[in-house]
């Protein structure tokens, strides 16, 4: 459902980030895209979402060719692919029950729809008891899950994570991994750009490692490589 056929991305300061990727990612799949700093992971995971334009190649999400697709159509893409980041972006004036229905706003779901589809990916978070709390009330890992209840709520096919982790402590990071495995066997291809060793280790999935913006190990249930 997601391939990339030689993709570059070579930024406009002349830095090359992507040189020459081949990937496929079937539907329902779980993969962490592992590398050393620099490497092109958030370029990788920035071209899927179409938040940057590949320079050369062709990537296709779910039939849809990103190199064709007509500006008037990326809401719609976006709307089949749920972004979380490492800082959360979280509208810190709403309500954690706001930020999420803010998604559905924008694509002027019925309110009555809306009610329903917040409070049921509020559940799944385990948040339901602090909709009327802003983000500045709650820990990071309740931030972070309130932004992944923000992403899946247009029911996308792939959620897509950049370090989903990354400013959290071990055993909040833990939490937010169980939500992630939970949505991903509710049917969404999950893609989750990580440095955390001991999660890559431990809940074993695909591992596609990224070095000099290039895929150098693509394994089935494969491990982190790297010194943490
Ligand atoms: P990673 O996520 O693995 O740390 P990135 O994709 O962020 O890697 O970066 C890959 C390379 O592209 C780095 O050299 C980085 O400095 C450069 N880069 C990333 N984003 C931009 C940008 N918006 N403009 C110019 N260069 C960038
Ligand atoms: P964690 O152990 O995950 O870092 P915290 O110790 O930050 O969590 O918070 C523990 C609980 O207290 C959380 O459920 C959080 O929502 C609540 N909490 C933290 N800060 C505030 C605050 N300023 N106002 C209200 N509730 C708060």
């Amino acid at each position: 459902m997601i391939e990339m056929k030689d993709v570059w991305k070579t930024y406009s300061n002349n830095v090359k980030a992507i040189n020459g990727i081949n990937i496929k990612i079937k539907k329902g799949e779980f993969v962490y895209v592992v590398g050393p700093s620099g490497a092109g992971k958030s370029t990788f995971i920035r071209l899927m979402y179409r938040e940057e334009k590949a320079t050369k190649g062709e990537i296709i999400i779910d039939k849809t060719s990103l190199s064709t697709i007509k500006e008037k159509h990326i809401p719609l893409l976006r709307r089949k692919i749920g972004v979380v980041f490492q800082d959360f972006k979280l509208l810190t004036s709403l309500s954690v029950y706001e930020n999420v229905a803010f998604a559905l706003e924008v694509i002027e779901e019925a309110p009555d729809m809306i009610k329903r589809k917040v409070m049921d990916v509020l559940d799944i978070v385990q948040l339901k008891n602090k909709a009327r709390f802003l983000p500045s009330e709650l820990s990071g890992g309740e931030q972070q899950r309130v932004a992944i209840a923000r992403a899946i709520v247009n029911q996308p096919d792939v959620l897509i994570a950049d370090e989903p982790t990354g400013n959290l402590d071990p055993d909040t990071a833990w939490g937010i991994m169980d939500i992630l495995d939970d949505i991903n066997h509710r049917g969404t291809t999950v893609i989750m750009a990580t440095h955390n060793k001991d999660i890559v280790n431990t809940i074993k999935k695909r591992v596609v490692a990224i070095e000099g913006g290039r895929v150098v190990r693509d394994e089935i249930r494969g491990t982190y490589g790297y010194e943490a």
